[in-house]
């Protein structure tokens, strides 16, 4: 269709940029551009001296709603049903926006939710409306890579299972099983499920949840009246909190962790980046991250990031690295 041959066209990998509402302190945001530009400014120096420009595929402020950013992704969305890999990333610091983003507030309401929600939403609704020419079976799982080993503890009830979208892949996990779902109110019940039970988790190992990296994937398999198939998956991805940690101040496992993801995600910029360069070699194999999403990252895969952001004065030197960590990859 028209939306894949402009994406054929403009390349597979685009990077949003989404900016938090504030809550206490003031704004560093100066200017948002309609074409995808974002002026920022250091709140410890005189304005022209401490303005940064920078430019994404596009920007949403802190007054876009999900629903905006849903509709702007819903192509992407869709094209999985066609047959297309896709990954979608939240990257940015603890506090920035990215289970918001993704899941929407955890607080059992069904206000705001999230793309993963309207997502898999979407895909039924899409896989009943086409049931007449082909045959869909949708399947979900949510794994957790937490210091750089798969889990599937967050999801306790339902063992999940990882299966690669090539027969030749690069990692099987077999010990675990796929959940099946047929409606959206099975996948809010599961990923409901999965919710508390990350909860429970990171309230017991001190909020651990901001550091590991949360894969929701759908698998997608279909078959149409022609008798053709075919198989894809949309991987959609709260990744760790990116800030750096002061290792004169951090000890032990926190330190462990934090190089573990520290880790992951330079290995992630780095795929990201050398796909876009459209080298030979890519570095899939440095993390468990990339492994694992090998087939859906690169050839006809599509990729977006979105890079969150808090606005707040505090946050200036998160901001600007995450950013610059954006701006890499675009
Ligand atoms: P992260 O997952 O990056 O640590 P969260 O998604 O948990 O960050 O967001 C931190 C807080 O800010 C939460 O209370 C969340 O509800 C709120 N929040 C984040 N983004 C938005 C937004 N776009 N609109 C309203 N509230 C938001
Ligand atoms: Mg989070």
């Amino acid at each position: 269709n028209l939306y894949n041959m402009v994406q054929d066209l403009k390349g597979n990998i685009r990077v949003y940029c989404r900016i938090r509402p504030i809550f206490n302190d003031g704004s560093v945001v100066d200017f948002i551009g309609q074409d995808g530009s974002l002026v920022i400014s250091d709140p410890s120096k005189p304005q022209r001296e401490g303005r940064k420009t920078f430019k994404f595929n596009k920007v949403f402020g802190p007054t876009s709603t999900q629903g905006e950013v849903f509709a702007d992704i819903q192509p992407l969305i869709r094209s999985v049903m066609d047959g297309y890999n896709v990954c979608i990333f939240a990257y940015g610091q603890t506090g920035s926006g990215k289970t918001h983003t993704m899941s929407g507030p955890l607080n059992g309401s069904t206000k705001d939710l999230g793309i993963n929600y309207l997502a898999l939403s979407d895909l039924f609704q899409l896989s009943s409306m086409r049931k007449d020419i082909t045959d869909y079976d949708i399947r979900v799982q949510m794994v957790e890579i937490y210091n750089e080993q798969e889990e599937f503890g967050f999801l306790t009830m339902y063992k999940l299972e990882i299966r690669s979208c090539t027969a030749d892949g690069g990692l099987s996990l077999p010990d675990a099983t796929m959940h099946s779902v047929k409606s959206t109110a099975d996948v809010v019940k599961l990923m409901k499920l999965g919710d508390e039970n990350r909860v429970v988790s990171s309230t017991a190992l001190n909020n651990r949840s901001s550091r590991s990296h949360s894969v929701l994937t759908v698998h997608v398999s279909g078959k149409d009246i022609s008798g053709s198939t075919l198989r894809s998956c949309l991987h959609l991805v709260d990744l760790a909190g990116s800030e750096r940690v002061d290792k004169s101040e951090v000890t032990g496992e926190r330190l462990k962790e934090a190089q573990y993801i520290n880790k992951s995600l330079s290995c992630l910029g780095d795929v990201i980046t050398t796909l876009a360069q459209k080298n030979s070699h890519i570095p899939y194999r440095n993390s468990k991250l990339t492994l694992l999403l090998q087939d859906s990252l690169g050839g006809h895969a599509k990729t977006l990031m979105f890079a969150h952001v808090n606005p707040e004065v505090d946050s200036f030197g998160e901001t600007v690295s995450t950013l610059k960590f954006a701006q890499r990859v675009s």
